[in-house]
């Protein structure tokens, strides 16, 4: 019986550990890779990173040392967490049971992707996930946005302030009618190309342009970059039946990371916590560590 279990090895799955580490608790981490979503780096033809701190350079300084301490690391997949006894259980894809008296939910969200040819080939070569990380690179370039939800206009109108053109490809007309879709629709450097569906993504060593379509005609669209902001996904599915989750399926934490239930603290993109960022997570992994530390010393 471990003291903590944590799930996810992203920025703040490995900070919760590092933490747990320096508490001298029993701790194991399962995840399927170390540094999670920072592994992706993105790549554009303009942009030199020589005096960038990134945050995977910070989260590659935790990865190193729990990679050096083996102990404190399994490389599986959790599929179910299940409550016992006083404690909680976790089932691995490889067929391991794991139990612990307290656990951290540090899973992350994935993001929508186009599933479209051309895609994977461009992945962080011009094709960009997060208008949140990377807006401010675009200083009078010319950009296109990909979705109609909450995420995509704001990533338009963030992308709007700094970029000397936006175009927003949106399937429907989605979320165009609220606030942010009317202050999208009033600037006066975007266009929105509505109803328009991406085909495939073109390219060089970069992604250069989009195929769009509409009632069966095909257009061309180029720009410096393209953003992909469609839903964030949060991995939360496997602790489900044991904590409450928002109407986005995030998992509710309140500001010292726990959850609805006893024992069970979350931290960075799998909850409803503001903000999807590298140092936000670092800072929740470690909230949410201390906590279950917390909580461990009233047991
Ligand atoms: C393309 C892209 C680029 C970004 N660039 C930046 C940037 O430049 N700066 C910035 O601040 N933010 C950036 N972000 C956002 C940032 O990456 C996230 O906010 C941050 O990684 C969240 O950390 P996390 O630990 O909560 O989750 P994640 O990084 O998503 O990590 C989740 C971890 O959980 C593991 N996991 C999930 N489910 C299971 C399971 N069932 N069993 C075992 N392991 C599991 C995953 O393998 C992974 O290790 C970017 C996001 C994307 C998508």
């Amino acid at each position: 019986m471990h003291d903590l279990i944590i799930l996810g090895g992203g920025p703040s799955g490995l900070t919760a550990t590092i933490y747990a580490l320096r508490k001298r608790l029993d701790v194991l981490l399962i995840t399927r890779d170390l540094g999670g979503k920072t592994n992706y780096r993105l790549q554009l033809p303009f942009v030199d990173h020589h005096l960038v701190i990134t945050g995977e350079e910070v989260v590659s300084r935790f990865a190193q040392e729990i990679d050096y301490l083996e102990f404190s690391r399994v490389f599986d997949k959790a599929e179910r967490v299940e409550k016992a006894g006083e404690g909680y259980r976790v089932h691995t894809r490889a067929g391991a049971v794991h139990e612990c008296r307290a656990l951290v939910v540090a899973s992350g969200a994935r993001a929508r992707l186009l599933n479209v040819p051309g895609e994977k080939e461009y992945m962080m070569r011009g094709l960009c996930y997060s208008a949140i990380s990377y807006a401010p690179l675009f200083v009078e370039r010319q950009t296109a946005v990909i979705g109609d939800g909450a995420l995509a206009l704001r990533a338009t109108a963030e992308l709007a302030r700094i970029a000397s053109k936006v175009t927003l490809v949106a399937p429907t007309h989605g979320e165009l009618d609220s606030a942010m879709g009317r202050r999208v629709l009033a600037a006066g450097n975007v266009s929105v190309l509505e109803g328009y569906t991406v085909e495939r993504v073109n390219g060089d060593d970069y992604a250069r342009s989009l195929v769009l379509a509409y009632a069966g005609k095909k257009r061309e669209l180029t720009a410096d970059a393209f953003f992909v902001e469609l839903d964030l996904v949060p991995q939360s599915e496997l602790v489900a039946e044991i904590v409450d989750r928002d109407e986005r399926g995030r998992v509710k934490v309140d500001c010292a990371n726990r959850t609805s239930a006893a024992g069970v603290f979350a931290a960075g993109d799998v909850t409803d916590v503001f903000a999807e960022q590298v140092l936000i997570a670092i800072g929740e992994g470690a909230k949410a560590s201390l906590a279950a530390y917390e909580y461990l010393l009233t047991q």
